[in-house]
């Protein structure tokens, strides 16, 4: 598991030089090394990921077509709904809740034979940006296990990191594929709004929220693209748009490429080392050709202020629905009132709540206009500043974080919390395709790397990260056990 990538693996088990069996029992021995103290997974699905395992290379040894992605061992996010699999968004107001259907890309990744070993730990809902927000318990880096691993997508990325599993999906609704990826040292994409349907994904912020890969490299983030990126018209935001094969964009060529760097995103409060890998990494895409120029995006610092009223507001109206009715936790109280009151009170945990309080203040008569429908302004504002750049430019490279993993417990208030977004936010406001590869280390830690697109230029984000990845002469590394032994050693 710890040199593996889906495409290597692919490769292997069509050469029958390994089993799909073998492959899961790798991906759970590998979870029994190193769960205990990474902790990525909410509910591990053993005996159904064997079965699975078993059944593709009966029809393997039959000489039957397989999906795609066959045999690969994969971590969903906890807020994916799983039929007959309990699914909590690490909340316990849904501590109990097993979903009667499955979420379109699980239906989908089931399809291409992909197999899933669990389900990983998140912030709450997905409000969050280290997995301490779980109402479980926290994940960690497995770079450094006093680290976080950033949110909320962060048991996902530890669980690509730790080599437990192939790839997972996660969900991105401010940044939380792209920085968990950033602080894990993986791949991590968030496509356009519309690319993938959101069908069965449990609702944050829904104007904002996209499901992505993560990944251990570029042309793997390309293959679970090509299976999770398709119309449904389950999600009415999902778009019309053929599926291009992204694999087929991985040549390397980054040739009369124009690459815009927006100003704001170096600005202060940016580690200077952050800054000197991302410098770097542009200088080596230039050296292959491609041009790069300052350019501005004069609204960036608008990105948080207007994310922490919409998001909010879209949150408070989308949870309202766990009032211990219909599903999830019911605490019993003597009338309907007291139990609402008592089951969300005991059921979210703090930062849910605080979202609920400032969504609900946002909308209430008095304040809409003043303060969600300034944001609304601000968003497309915001949104124009990408139109402008990209009729210039085919990529904007910044980068994914301020920093470097941050120690567990280290962020106490929220708004610190809040600033770690402030590189990924604006993609999620502008609706735009933007991914986080690793650049680099600060004192054994990974670097993201970001690069955003036109709407619906997946490929030419991939192109250009594939491009880097190649020339880039970092390799794929994968912690040991004990995780602190060995730290990422990627350097440019
Ligand atoms: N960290 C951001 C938040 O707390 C983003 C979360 C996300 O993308 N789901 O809202």
């Amino acid at each position: 598991m710890k040199n593996l990538t889906v495409a290597k693996a692919l490769d292997m088990m069509q050469k029958k030089e390994i089993s799909a069996r073998e492959l899961i029992d790798a991906a759970f021995a590998r979870i029994d090394e190193i769960d205990g103290e990474v902790k990525a997974f909410m509910t591990l699905t053993h005996d159904k990921a064997v079965a699975a395992a078993s059944v593709i290379d009966a029809r393997r040894s039959n000489g039957e077509e397989l999906g795609q992605l066959a045999g690969i061992p994969m971590a969903l996010k906890d807020n994916l709904c799983t039929k007959g699999i309990l699914t909590t968004c690490s909340s316990k107001i849904l501590h109990n809740f097993i979903p009667p259907y499955d979420a379109a890309v699980v239906e989908l990744l089931r399809d291409a034979g992909a197999i899933m070993a669990g389900k990983t730990n998140m912030d709450e809902f997905a409000m969050g940006s280290s997995t301490e927000n779980s109402g479980f318990f926290t994940t960690r880096n497995p770079w450094d296990t006093e680290r976080v691993p950033g949110g909320s997508s962060g048991g996902s990325a530890a669980s690509v990191a730790a080599g437990e599993v192939l790839f997972a999906l996660g969900s991105d609704t401010g940044g939380s594929i792209r920085q968990p990826a950033a602080f894990c040292g993986v791949v991590g994409l968030k496509p356009t709004y519309g690319r993938v349907s959101r069908y069965g994904l449990v609702a944050f912020a829904s104007s904002l929220d996209q499901i992505g890969p993560l990944t251990r490299d570029i042309r793997d983030c390309a293959l679970v693209m090509n299976i999770i990126a398709a119309q449904d018209i389950r999600d009415t935001t999902s778009a019309d748009i053929e599926t291009p094969d992204y694999t087929a964009c991985l040549d390397g060529n980054v040739k009369g490429m124009k690459i815009g760097v927006p100003r704001e995103y170096f600005a202060e409060g940016i580690d200077p080392r952050v800054k000197e890998s991302v410098n770097k990494a542009i200088e080596l895409l230039v050296s292959m050709g491609a041009e790069a120029d300052e350019i501005s995006l004069p609204h960036t610092e608008y990105g948080i202020p207007a994310y922490y009223l919409i998001a909010p507001a879209e949150a408070s109206s989308n949870l309202a629905r766990y009032d211990g009715v219909q599903y999830g936790l019911r605490v019993e109280a003597d009338n309907l009132i007291e139990m609402y009151r008592k089951t969300r009170s005991q059921g979210f945990g703090p930062e849910v709540k605080r979202r609920i309080m400032l969504g609900t203040y946002a909308l209430s008569s008095g304040y809409y206009d003043a303060y969600y429908l300034k944001a609304l302004k601000v968003r497309t504002l915001i949104k124009q500043d990408f139109g402008h750049a990209f009729s210039r430019y085919d990529v904007i490279i910044t980068p994914t974080t301020p920093g470097v993993a941050f120690p567990a417990g280290a962020v106490e208030d929220p708004l610190t919390m809040y600033m770690n977004d402030v590189c990924t936010i604006a993609a999620n406001l502008a609706g735009l395709p933007a991914l986080s590869m690793p650049c680099g280390s600060i004192d054994g830690l990974p670097v993201g790397l970001q690069l955003l697109g036109k709407p619906f230029a997946e490929s030419t984000v991939l192109r250009v990260a594939y491009a880097y990845e190649q020339n880039s002469g970092l390799e794929l590394k994968i912690p040991n056990t004990p995780p602190k032994e060995v730290r990422f050693n990627g350097q440019i």
